[in-house]
């Protein structure tokens, strides 16, 4: 019998977005294959063979390298309710849309939050910072290294030492621009970090990388003991336990360590997903992976420039992925982005906050970080921008992405 609803059979499209990007055909391939149960011997080497992965990608020695299920969100909301007990005070720098959201979900967590702000389109000096440090005295400093809103790419490099001096923990949210931005977790001196999938890692959105240095371990070990003063048997008083259950880190670093305490059941073909995507980057190499997003951005860079396009914000702190394109005069930017959907399956971002209606933004990253898919992308934005009554140089945006690209033309 008919249910009336046909099969999947989504248009082909090239997310040429902030993300989510095309996943690469092998990680959709590494999602289809067998289950097995969490308990098998099998999938206790995946689970390992992941972290192992993930320190990779991160650069950190810390064992405490999981994935925590779900976009990630999840990943930023269980670092934050972990790390936080409510009235501690946690420091959020804020240079776009994801730093609000750090500063909410500490909120949430019963921290005092406290904010500083940077015009959109700009990141902040490290002195800014260690005043606010010194003013505000935080458990934690929360931060966004690349934030898909602004483009921005906070310089995190010199924010440790700082976060050691002032005895602050140091979080950063690296989904936007870990795999194409340099991210040295150990190097920095970074004490929790998240990512997500589906920006330069070239995978589908839904599960979280996260990684914890020893000093973050014990904070999150420390609250279980103290808000529960028991361990996590099954018996204990259910009574007794605050907070969430599911984006409890300390249970879920039971559940992956050695103990291989049952929390929730994993969301295998997720783990397949994210064991891939790393097992990708670390064959192509950390430096090699950055080197490939920087080339791609820049000729995308290039491209728009050339057909008489700005770029937004400062382009000194741009991240490599992604770029905020300003909506000429008289162009309608939703009938643009809708004809290259429409017209080439192409899609673009649009953008939120104060640049509503100012920007496009357009990515290059993951596995649409390659040169035909810039090129595509600037023969189709030509087009569209001349029916929309721009005036774009006839071929002039990919004549620049070529040159940077110094392809040799094909006889
Ligand atoms: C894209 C992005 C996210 C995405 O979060 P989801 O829960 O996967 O939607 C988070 N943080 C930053 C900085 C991002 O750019």
């Amino acid at each position: 019998m008919g249910t009336g609803y046909e099969q999947l059979n989504p248009p082909p499209r090239l997310l040429m977005g902030p993300g989510p990007i095309n996943a690469d055909p092998r990680v959709l391939r590494a999602m289809s294959v067998g289950l097995v149960g969490q308990f098998d011997p099998v999938m206790a080497d995946y689970m390992h063979e992941t972290s192992q992965l993930y320190r990779q990608v991160f650069r950190t020695a810390n064992e405490a390298t999981v994935l925590v299920d779900g976009t990630s969100r999840a990943g930023i909301e269980a670092a934050l309710v972990s790390l936080l007990e409510p009235g501690d005070r946690v420091l959020v720098p804020v240079f776009g849309r994801f730093g609000h959201l750090l500063a909410e979900i500490a909120g949430r967590a019963g921290a005092e939050v406290h904010t500083i702000h940077t015009e959109w389109g700009t990141v902040f000096a490290p002195e800014q910072i260690e005043d606010a440090l010194r003013a505000v005295r935080p458990k934690v400093l929360a931060i966004v290294q690349g934030d898909t809103s602004t483009t921005m790419c906070q310089p995190l490099a010199d924010l440790g030492a700082l976060c050691r001096e002032y005895g602050a923990l140091f979080y950063a949210d690296i989904t936007a621009s870990v795999g194409g931005n340099a991210f040295e977790m150990d190097a920095w001196g970074l004490d929790a970090a998240t990512a997500g999938l589906q920006k330069c890692l070239g995978g589908p959105p839904g599960s979280a990388p996260i990684s914890l240095s020893p000093a973050a371990v014990d904070v999150i070990r420390g609250r279980r003991h103290v808000e529960a003063g028991i361990r996590e048997d099954e018996d204990l008083d259910a009574g007794r336990r605050i907070g969430s259950n599911y984006f409890d880190l300390a249970m879920i670093l039971d559940y992956w360590g050695p103990r291989r305490l049952n929390h929730h059941t994993e969301a295998a073909s997720m783990l397949y997903a994210a064991r891939e995507c790393a097992r990708l980057l670390v064959a192509e190499g950390i430096e090699a992976a950055v080197e490939r997003h920087r080339r791609h951005g820049a000729a995308m860079a290039a491209g728009v420039q050339a057909l008489g396009l700005r770029l937004f914000g400062n382009q000194e702190h741009r991240m490599h992925n992604v770029l905020a394109v300003e909506i000429p005069e008289g162009v309608d930017g939703e009938s643009v982005r809708r004809a290259l959907l429409h017209d080439y399956g192409i899609e673009i971002g649009t953008s939120f906050g104060p640049l509503h209606g100012r920007v496009w933004r357009i990515g290059t990253m993951g596995y649409n970080a390659r040169h035909d898919a810039v090129l595509l992308t600037l023969v189709a934005l030509e087009e569209v921008l001349r029916r929309s009554g721009a005036t774009p140089a006839a071929g002039a945006g990919v004549t620049a992405a070529r040159e940077l690209y110094d392809l040799v033309a094909v006889a």
